[in-house]
C-alpha cells in the first residue's frame, strides 16, 4: 500500500513526463479531493495509507489529467469569486480574468436600487451569481444558446439560492433578440471572443475541452461586441450601460465598434496583469 506522499510522488513525475504545468499542485488538489480534505491538510497526512479503493479513484483521476482534461472537470466545480460552481464540460470553465468584470460593474453599481440587469452568455452562471449575491436590490436576466449551460447554470442559482431573482432564458443573440418591453439598466457580456486562426493555437486543455462555441464565434472574435453594440439601444434604457469583457489586443477595435453604434463615454478596464479586460460605454 502506497502512503499519500508516495502517491503524490509518483502522480506528480507522470503528470510531468505527460507535459502538466504544475505537476504537483494538480496532484495534490486531485488526492485532496478524493480523501475530503484542503490541500495543505495532506501535509499532516503524508504516511497516511491510500486504500485500495482510493487509489482506483486516483489512477482514474490523474489519467484524465494526463490527457490534458482540465482539473476543474475532473473535480467537477470551481472557484470564482470566493463562489462555488458546479463545472462540467459543457460550459467555459470561468476565469480569474474574468473577476475584472464582477469588480467593475459591482463598484460602478453598488448604491443603485431596482437594477434589471441582463447577462448574455450565461455558461456556468458564474456572472449572474456573483451580480446578484453583491448587487443585492438587483434582478437579472441571463441568457444562452446552449440547453446544457442553461441546466448547469440553474444548479448553480439554485445552489446560491437566487432563483427568485435570476431568470434564464434560451435565446440565440447573434439571431434573436430580447422580447420588446425590456428595458434593462445594465447589459453584461464575456462572449466568445477568439479568433477562428488563434483558437487553434490555444491550449490543449481549451481545444480538446471546453466547449468550441464558449470560446471562438467562429469567425474574427468580434461577432458579439457587434451585435450587441448594434442592438443595444432596444435592450437598455436612458443612461443604461453595456459591459464587454474583451480578449488581449481587442480593446481599440471593441472601442470602435461601440463608439460607432453611438455608444457614449466608452471606458477601458485593466486587469490583474494589466492587460485591457473590461470596455464599458453608456446609452446616448
Ligand atoms: N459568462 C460565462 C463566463 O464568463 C461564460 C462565458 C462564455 O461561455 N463565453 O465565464
Amino acid at each position: 500500500m502506497l502512503t499519500v506522499l508516495e502517491s503524490i510522488q509518483l502522480s506528480t513525475e507522470y503528470l510531468e513526463k505527460k507535459g502538466i504545468e504544475s505537476p504537483r499542485t494538480n496532484a495534490e488538489l486531485l488526492l485532496a479531493d478524493i480523501l475530503g480534505c484542503k490541500r495543505l491538510d495532506l501535509y499532516l497526512k503524508f504516511d497516511r495509507p491510500v486504500s485500495e479503493e482510493e487509489k482506483v479513484k486516483y489512477r482514474e483521476y490523474i489519467s484524465r489529467r494526463g490527457k490534458f482534461e482540465p482539473l476543474q472537470y475532473i473535480l467537477g466545480f470551481v472557484e470564482f469569486y470566493g463562489l462555488k460552481f458546479f463545472v462540467d464540460k459543457n460550459v467555459l470553465i470561468p476565469r480569474q480574468e474574468t473577476e475584472t468584470l464582477i469588480d467593475t460593474i459591482v463598484n460602478q453599481n453598488k448604491d443603485e436600487k431596482g437594477l434589471r440587469i441582463l447577462d448574455i452568455g450565461t455558461g456556468t452562471g458564474n456572472l449572474p451569481v456573483c451580480l446578484a449575491k453583491h448587487l443585492t436590490d438587483s434582478t437579472i436576466t441571463t441568457i444562452d444558446v446552449s440547453d446544457e449551460a442553461l441546466n448547469i447554470a440553474k444548479k448553480n442559482i439554485e445552489l446560491h439560492n437566487l432563483t427568485d431573482r435570476i431568470n434564464l432564458e434560451k435565446i440565440d443573440i447573434l439571431k434573436e433578440t430580447i422580447t420588446a418591453g425590456n428595458q434593462y439598466d445594465i447589459v453584461v457580456s464575456n462572449p466568445p471572443y477568439v479568433d477562428e486562426v488563434q483558437y487553434n493555437t490555444l491550449q490543449k486543455e481549451i481545444t480538446e475541452f471546453e466547449p468550441k462555441s464558449a470560446v471562438t464565434d467562429f469567425s474574427d472574435g468580434f461577432s458579439f461586441y457587434n451585435r450587441i453594440s448594434e442592438i443595444h439601444d432596444s435592450l437598455l434604457q436612458q443612461r443604461g450601460k453595456v459591459y464587454f469583457e474583451i480578449g488581449a489586443g481587442q480593446s481599440e477595435q471593441v472601442q470602435t465598434i461601440m463608439k460607432n453604434n453611438n455608444l457614449d463615454n466608452v471606458q477601458v478596464i485593466k486587469d490583474y496583469l494589466d492587460i485591457d479586460r473590461v470596455i464599458y460605454g453608456v446609452k446616448k
